[in-house]
């Protein structure tokens, strides 16, 4: 089931899902450094995008780690991708939090740059990249909401969460950040 809030004129939606089906303005990539494609959500979106995807971030070559970057969606709904760079989880105290909050608000500055008005977020770094999930969503929700709360703009902020468990877990810091 989906959650929604208002805030500030923006709604915030978590919803269980397949990111690469959104059919928000653009939706963002949990990629890596080379911009090289991967597993995980990144793997999906090349996938779905199709190859046009991935010419443009050769022509990009690199993102560091809490930047992002923006191309364009190829097949997908989507007409942009961002492409952000979480933090690797190591154990909480080697910079984490800083970088995931920083990837968070680069997406949203570079997508509030293009005048986008809807977005949607996987669960940044808690795959491949070991952020625990609890420890990510507060972070992940506070952000945007500290964000959306100083910037006018979006219609739309999106959390696509790929199991209930997640679901859950962000709905839970969603209920605790309002
Ligand atoms: P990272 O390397 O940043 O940890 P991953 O892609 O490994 O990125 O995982 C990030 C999150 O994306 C995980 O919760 C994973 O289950 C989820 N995920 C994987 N595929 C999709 C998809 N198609 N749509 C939404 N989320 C997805």
């Amino acid at each position: 089931m989906e959650a929604r809030v208002k805030i500030n004129g923006t709604i915030i939606s978590l919803v269980k899902g397949d990111i690469t089906l959104e059919e928000t303005d653009a939706i963002v990539n949990a990629a890596n450094t080379n911009l090289a494609g991967g597993g995980g959500v990144d793997g999906a979106i090349h996938r779905a995008g199709g190859p046009a995807i991935m010419e443009e971030c050769r022509k990009i070559g690199s993102c560091p780690t809490g930047s992002a970057v923006i191309t364009a969606g190829g097949k997908l709904k989507a007409r942009l991708v961002i492409h952000t760079v979480g933090p690797v989880y190591r154990d909480g105290t080697h910079g984490e939090p800083d970088l995931l909050m920083s990837a968070y608000r680069s997406s949203l500055n570079l997508a509030l740059e293009k005048g986008l008005k809807s977005i949607s977020f996987p669960s940044i770094s808690t795959g491949a990249y070991g952020y625990p999930v609890e420890e990510a969503s507060k972070i992940a929700v506070s952000t945007v909401i500290e964000f959306i709360r100083q910037n006018k703009g979006f219609n739309l902020v999106r959390f696509v969460l790929f199991s209930d468990k997640d679901l859950t877990t962000y709905r839970r810091a969603l209920e605790k950040v309002l």
